[in-house]
């Protein structure tokens, strides 16, 4: 795979071309502040010792402390994490919150684990950095196959080695156990308001058929969001494969079906207007948006040509890379860059430990509000920034977060 910490630096870079910053300011936002790798041994079920390799990646804390999620994937390493820690750093700037950038990782093919295994290795990760976290410090939260029960297994291992109760330095936790309302959904919700605010400045009509690469957390909660406001989900994919319908899929069937098969294939047993296509397949669809939702590096020089989407909405972390960036921009198609588009999801979670500070439950109707006005706000900002520099909306992002950071740096 293409490594994506050279990826965000090659964005930097043409931000930099763009803008003036100042040199010491960006030597420094070159390399992470700290990038810490551990040991997590846990004891198999059947009593076996294994040896789990751990990341931390703490990016800057100019803006306050460090703030990303933990992803479980046996394709996770430190240049990944890395990458994913400096995107965050920008995000938290582009959408206004007071915290730095983080991200964290195991690598490990999760669902291979027992439950209990789970949890010891959840638990193992905590205890490798505890004294590296803490509310003030950096608070974890969920990213790709990590879920509110494994935060909340995470947060209870932080509350009895650092004696605090207080549950703020982790989120993405259930709501029964400090979570905030609409955590779960919030990337989607996040997306789905900056696609509202920058839908006539991409082009694209009212009513749109849109196509969603990965159907967990980020992508189905995307789905639903998209369908409820009237557009058309054209199709869906998870890592085993992709399904079409020209028409719409009935996505209350479809997450039926998923529940009970476990994917989303063979769909078409239960709606014949669907059918099963590959994953290469879906993205080349012919669509007015296209929603990466799964994984870095799925969009590249080799598949870039055969974009036939009107625009698309980054909600998974560099899903493009810097090849693609230019191919899609020849070809006249907007991207809605990763850094502004899935920042409901980190909003979210800034709401969590607010909320957590200051022993506040606030209803999912005044969650989903201040969300809407943080995205409404960032998509402004950032389209401003763009249409300042005439440059594209994944620079103006940059450039709106650059100069948020490099404030308070000096
Ligand atoms: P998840 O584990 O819940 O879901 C990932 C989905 O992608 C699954 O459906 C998986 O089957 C699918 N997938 C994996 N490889 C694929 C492939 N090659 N083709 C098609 N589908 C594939 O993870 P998530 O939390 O939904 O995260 C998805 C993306 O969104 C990641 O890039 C993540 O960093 C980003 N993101 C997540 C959040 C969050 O709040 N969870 C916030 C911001 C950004």
């Amino acid at each position: 795979m293409q490594n994506p910490f050279e990826n965000a630096m090659t964005q930097l870079d043409k931000a930099l071309k763009i803008k003036n910053f100042d040199e010491g300011f960006t030597a420094r936002l070159r390399v992470p502040n700290r990038d810490i790798r551990i040991s997590i041994p846990v004891k198999m079920d059947d009593g076996s010792p294994k040896i789990f390799e751990g990341y931390r990646v703490q990016y800057n804390n100019a803006l306050g402390p460090y703030k990303g999620g933990i992803r479980f994937h046996p394709q996770t390493e430190i240049n990944e994490v890395k990458a994913l820690a400096f995107w965050m750093t920008l995000k938290c700037a582009v959408v206004d919150i007071p915290m730095g950038g983080g991200k964290g990782g195991i690598t490990v093919d999760s669902k291979t684990l027992s439950k209990s295994e789970l949890e010891r290795l959840s638990r193992g990760w905590v205890r490798a950095l505890h004294d590296v976290l803490g509310s003030y410090k950096d608070v974890p939260a969920p990213d790709i196959n990590t879920t509110p029960e494994i935060m909340d297994w995470m947060s209870d291992e932080y509350s009895k080695i650092a004696g605090d109760k207080s549950g703020t330095s982790f989120t993405g936790k259930p709501v029964d156990k400090g979570g905030s309302e609409g955590r779960e959904m919030a990337t989607g919700l996040g997306g789905f308001y900056v696609f509202d605010a920058l839908r006539a400045e991409v082009g694209l009509p009212q009513k749109c058929s849109v196509v969603i690469q990965g159907f967990g957390n980020v992508g189905s909660h995307a789905a639903r969001t998209f369908s409820e406001h009237g557009h058309k989900i054209i199709a869906v994919s998870d890592s085993r494969g992709a399904i079409w319908n020209k028409n719409g899929l009935d996505l209350e069937k479809l997450e039926t079906h998923k529940k009970k098969t476990g994917g989303l294939k063979d769909f078409y047993k239960i709606d014949p207007q669907t059918r099963n296509i590959t994953n290469e397949e879906l993205l080349s669809l012919s669509c007015d948006l296209l929603i990466p939702a799964a994984f870095e590096n799925v969009i590249t020089e080799i598949n870039a040509e055969k974009i036939n989407a009107k625009a698309i909405l980054e909600l998974a972390n560099g899903p493009i890379t810097p090849e693609a960036d230019k191919i899609l921009s020849q070809k006249g198609i907007p991207v809605v860059p990763d850094i502004l588009a899935n920042s409901g999801g980190v909003t979210v979670s800034y709401f969590e430990w607010e909320q957590n500070l200051k022993h506040e439950h606030w209803s999912k109707k005044e969650v989903f509000e201040k969300l809407k006005s943080r995205m409404e706000d960032a998509s402004k900002k950032t389209l401003e920034k763009a249409r300042e520099s005439k440059t594209t909306l994944r620079m103006g992002a940059f450039i709106l977060a650059l100069e948020r950071i490099q404030e308070k740096m000096h």
